[in-house]
């Protein structure tokens, strides 16, 4: 007896892949509706049923943590579903990895819940929004993507909410995961993995009352931005490090005034690769910074790095909790 059919829903949620150009300014606006796209998917009856949802049709610049924890409980509700095998959603691509990850972060499920896009818009030649859409619905019927958490699908390849980073700005592998490389690919309309991620954690949270800043090293740095974002108030600061994870002198003081007022500091490393380490003795080097009490952020990239931040804050965990789970 042939298996019953999986049915997928697909989430329309704005981005290129929902763009053409519009000839009088002559540049890209969203213009496409869920079923004009799903309409070029041609032949993916075949593989799935497929239920359309239109979310939004935002450009993704335009996304807030509002809108992302509506996303969220939207497909929390549908992954509830016994009906519901697995969830495609579109999004823009260039803050792609900051909502993919919050909802990673705050959806537990085992079935499969994939995140695509289009780095070409429907107006320009090798429009690759069908074929990221095929590609990511073939992941969502698969039994060996299920359990993995948020996993992101572009030009047939699969990288992990939890890992992956739009690299490059235009080119239709944009989105890599850096030092491990992608988890698996999206071969023939056939999913393989090639490694297991750790994806366990999941925050409870229903609003994002307290923002993190994020602060970019640089050389000769200061504390002006550091006490800028105090005083205004952020419940939380990451800081894209130098290196290894160490800051220039002027900014220890600054760091030393956010830990006193019981701001967590989390460093990461604004290298695209490699992770923080309490490694250098010297004035603002990471081992004054870990006596001082930041917290060190492993491999993630800073824009991940405020996402987690921001939910353990919001979810009321101490300050020492949320140095565990970094
Ligand atoms: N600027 C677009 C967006 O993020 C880029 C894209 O979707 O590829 O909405």
């Amino acid at each position: 007896m042939e298996d019953k059919m999986k049915k997928i829903a697909v989430v329309f949620n704005g981005g290129t892949i929902s763009m053409k150009v519009d000839e009088r300014i002559k540049a890209a606006v969203p213009s496409l509706t869920g079923e004009e796209i799903m309409s070029m998917v041609t032949g993916i009856e075949e593989f799935a049923e497929i239920e359309s949802y239109s979310f939004s049709s935002m450009p993704s610049p335009h996304m807030t943590f509002k809108t992302m924890i509506k996303l969220s409980k939207f497909i929390k509700e549908l992954l509830e579903r016994d009906d519901i095998d697995g969830v495609v959603i579109t999004h823009g691509t260039d803050t792609l990895e900051e909502t993919a990850y919050l909802l990673d972060l705050t959806i537990n499920s085992n079935k499969p819940i994939v995140i695509t896009g289009a780095m070409r818009s429907g107006s320009e030649l090798g429009y690759d929004g069908p074929s990221n859409l095929a590609a990511s619905i073939c992941t969502a019927i698969s039994d060996d993507a299920k359990g993995r958490g948020v996993l992101v699908c572009f030009n047939g390849e699969l990288n992990s909410a939890s890992e992956v980073t739009k690299a490059n700005s235009m080119a239709l592998n944009a989105f890599r995961t850096p030092n491990f490389g992608p988890i698996g690919i999206v071969d023939n309309n056939k999913v393989m993995f090639y490694r297991e991620t750790k994806n366990t954690e999941t925050y409870d949270v229903s609003d994002i009352k307290k923002d993190v800043a994020l602060i970019k090293c640089v050389a000769d740095m200061d504390s002006t931005l550091m006490d800028f974002v105090i005083e205004k108030g952020f419940g939380g600061i990451v800081i894209e490090g130098l290196g290894r994870g160490n800051v220039p002198p002027k900014m220890v003081e600054g760091i030393k005034r956010a830990i006193e007022k019981e701001v967590p500091v989390v460093i990461v490393s604004r290298c695209f690769e490699g992770r923080v380490h309490e490694s250098y003795g010297y004035e603002g080097g990471g081992k004054m910074l870990k006596d001082l009490g930041v917290i060190f952020g492993d491999t993630l990239a800073g824009q991940k790095a405020r996402i987690k931040l921001v939910l353990a804050i919001n979810s009321g965990l101490s300050y020492e909790k949320i140095r565990d789970i970094f």
